[in-house]
């Protein structure tokens, strides 16, 4: 991981820009899909919209009028802010006992690119991330059919002990309800051993889409979306924040898409304690699904704009680069999203362009900020609760 360095371009450059994105009001009469018009409406008078709304939208091929709505709504909750963080991702095995189909990163133990990283290992990468300025490790792996659930509460308070400053952002709620079965531990019991331990929030993998067909055709034997909502309904409860995805673009229908935004939003009202929402465009290359076509720019445009109108709860709205890719994510700015992620630099679960076998992506802070700035937003560099971090070199604090 590359050291932080200061950046070159500030705050003021994008000032110089002048340029507010598309935000504001867009009058209904200027739309020329009439379909948009009322859902322009309600989304002028902060209106919440509904399942037909939401297909309007999906079903219009006016992605400026979309771009532009979602757009007004980003612009009012953060003006011209746009978040990136200082983070690495450790997936600390491949190993897992499921096989879902869209899967290209699980390996069974003695297969061929199967690993397991060791607690050193994973001590040693996370002293280099603190060594180097970030403020976040993000832990994922697959569902390991023998390490005890004592090895992942080691892991969590071996890092915290050696590299106190960093904050843990770990597990999904699939991670969550396997340590549950393999500890016969309750839910709650096993959030609150993490906690303890040094979890300090949770990311918001492991959603998919909330259909059981769809479930069951493709992620058969992951957890369900009940278990998915009860594992983060429980998180919440204990205030340990977390985040959600969408995993679209196989074999789910724009209906379940709204459906399953209109879930997360229900879920948000109940049990608050999602910070953002990230969806993830599905990327079939190496998976069981690699005969599907992949999403197009505009899809994925789509869906972050309807993201940010039918979750007007959700506080943030993520492109993850390395799903999106950069460039789209850059544009996405000006399409309701606020938070561009953050330099990642290795990730083993998918890689977009260049094939699977290199899985060193990597952003510099001074690459993510230009983009920003570009794009006419002001870089805002948060920590994972979205606090603003203060930040001389590799030496940071946040502003509370
Ligand atoms: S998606 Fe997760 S649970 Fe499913 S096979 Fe891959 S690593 Fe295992």
């Amino acid at each position: 991981m590359r050291p932080v360095e200061m950046p070159v371009l500030s705050t003021a450059d994008a000032v110089e820009t002048g340029h507010a994105g598309m935000g504001g009001w867009i009058d209904p009469a200027d739309i020329t899909d009439a379909a948009l018009r009322p859902v322009a409406e309600k989304v002028a008078a902060g209106q919440r919209l509904n399942f037909d709304d939401g297909m309007a939208l999906w079903n219009s091929r006016d992605i400026f009028t979309i771009g532009a709505l979602a757009n007004s709504v980003r612009q009012s909750m953060h003006g011209r802010t746009a978040y990136y963080n200082i983070n690495r991702h450790i997936n600390y095995t491949n190993i897992c006992a499921l096989s879902c189909k869209f899967c290209e990163f699980q390996r069974k133990r003695g297969e061929a690119g199967a690993y397991e990283y060791d607690l050193e290992h994973i001590y040693r990468i996370a002293g280099e991330v603190d060594a180097a300025g970030a403020t976040e490790v993000h832990i994922v792996g697959g569902l390991h059919p023998w390490l005890p659930f004592a090895w992942y509460l080691e892991m969590l308070s071996g890092i915290k002990k050696r590299y106190p400053r960093l904050h843990l952002k770990c597990f999904t709620a699939i991670e969550i309800d396997h340590f549950s079965r393999i500890s016969k531990l309750s839910v709650r019991e096993v959030l609150e051993a993490l906690r303890e331990h040094g979890l300090g929030s949770m990311p918001g993998g492991g959603a998919e889409v909330f259909d059981d067909r769809v479930h069951d055709a493709v992620f058969k034997g992951k957890l369900r979306s009940d278990g998915w909502m009860r594992v983060h309904r429980t998180a919440h409860e204990l205030g340990i924040k977390t985040n959600a995805t969408i995993l679209y673009g196989h074999v789910e229908t724009r209906a379940q898409r709204v459906e399953h935004l209109l879930k997360l939003r229900e879920l948000q009202d109940d049990a608050p304690g999602f910070q953002c929402i990230i969806p993830l465009s599905f990327i079939p290359d190496g998976s069981e699904l690699g005969h599907l076509p992949g999403n197009t720019g505009l899809e994925d445009m789509k869906m972050l704009a309807i993201s940010r109108l039918m979750l007007p709860n959700f506080p943030h709205v993520k492109a993850f680069w390395i799903m999106q890719s950069m460039k789209l994510s850059q544009v996405s700015l000006n399409f309701g999203v606020d938070d561009l992620d953050g330099t990642v630099v290795w990730y083993d679960i998918t890689k977009r362009e260049g094939g699977s076998g290199n899985k060193h992506q990597e952003q510099t802070v001074e690459d993510i900020r230009r983009l920003i700035v570009e794009a006419g937003y002001i870089p805002v560099e948060r920590d994972t609760l979205y606090r603003r971090v203060i930040r001389n070199g590799g030496n940071w604090q946040v502003m509370e």
